[in-house]
């Protein structure tokens, strides 16, 4: 029997600020709405506003059927949007809302993107800040850290250092024994050297209070559509995380042979790794259009540095080295 699922790791890195709004299909729109994890306080993308990019994206790329890109509503003509066909790359993978059977879920399932690295500026440079939390959200990484590691008010470096400064906020910094194991995670997800040798570790509390306080604010305007002007009392302003954030996300891509639509079998799409390669057609477009809102103002770009099957960390009986060597 085939697998019935795989995950894939996605890790992009956002070189433009991200707002993070709460609906990811409206694309460009004013909405200063910022999405936090609840438990962490940290910003966040929703996987329903990735999906919404996603299917708007790899639609552009190869759409058989028009109408298959959007939220499907009817149309004026009565017509529903998305065609629900078996061969169709769109409505297979991203689902349709249509049929007697009262839609399709889609065949790959987008979780929550999460903030892995986070860029702070100290009077040493920009420096990397993750937490056990945060290194959570990644398969390769989650079992590195562990909070009863690290005291609440440290950075843990590669190396012991004098006090820096995370923003406003001065802390000690010391040494970490996992430090090489993590740098080693983040090289195979394919995170830049830069940005690698920069990489400091907080307890999730304060790693919390650290992103909080250096969220990129901007302030700007509304302009009235009708005449083109500002609109009266429509100055507002927003959060976004800054350009360096590293961000990663899964993808858990379904194997379309163990699905029917319409009563018949799956054709556009034949296995998980089929299924991922059409989610990897929005990957171009993400980086040059963008996620969430302001699209216009020059923000929500995100590279794309990792895509792949999710392989988790294993410490060797020796010491904390990755045990495989990524296949491929
Ligand atoms: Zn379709």
């Amino acid at each position: 029997m085939s697998k019935s699922f795989e995950v894939f790791t996605h890790v992009a890195l956002a070189i433009d600020p991200i707002h993070v709004g709460t609906g990811g299909a409206r694309l460009g729109r004013v909405d200063n709405t910022i999405v936090r994890d609840p438990v962490t306080c940290v910003p966040k993308i929703p996987g329903s506003s990735l999906a919404g990019v996603y299917r708007a994206y790899t639609a552009m790329e190869k759409n058989k059927y028009p109408g298959c890109a959007g939220l499907g509503q009817r149309r004026s003509d009565g017509t529903v949007g998305h065609c629900g066909s078996p061969d169709c790359s769109v409505c297979t993978v991203f689902g349709f809302a249509r049929g007697a059977s009262g839609g399709f879920a889609g065949l790959a399932s987008f979780c929550d993107a999460h903030v892995l690295l986070f860029p702070v500026p100290t009077r040493k440079g920009p420096f990397w800040v993750t937490s056990p939390i945060a290194l959570r959200s990644a398969r390769e990484t989650e079992n590195i850290v562990q909070n009863q590691d690290l005291d609440g008010i440290t950075l843990y470096c590669e190396k012991e250092d004098r006090a820096l400064n995370l923003g406003w906020l001065m802390l000690p910094v010391k040494r970490y024994e996992k430090w090489q194991p993590l740098e080693k995670a983040l090289e195979a997800l394919n995170v830049p050297g830069y940005i690698r040798q920069r990489v400091g570790v907080l307890s999730d509390t304060l790693f919390g209070h650290v992103v909080n306080s250096n969220l990129e604010v901007r302030t700007s305007v509304a302009i009235d559509p009708e005449t083109g002007a500002a609109e009266e009392q429509a100055l507002f302003t927003y959060e976004a995380l800054p350009r360096g954030t590293v961000l990663v996300w899964e993808v858990t891509c379904r194997n379309p042979a163990h699905f029917k639509v319409g009563g018949e079998e799956i054709s556009a799409v034949k296995t998980p790794e089929d299924v991922h390669n059409r989610v990897q057609l929005a990957h171009p477009y993400l980086e040059h259009l963008g996620v969430g809102g302001m699209g216009t103002r020059g923000m929500g770009r995100l590279r794309v540095l990792y895509s792949g099957p999710a392989k988790p960390w294993e410490p060797t009986p020796d010491g904390g080295e990755p045990r495989n060597e990524r296949k491929s």
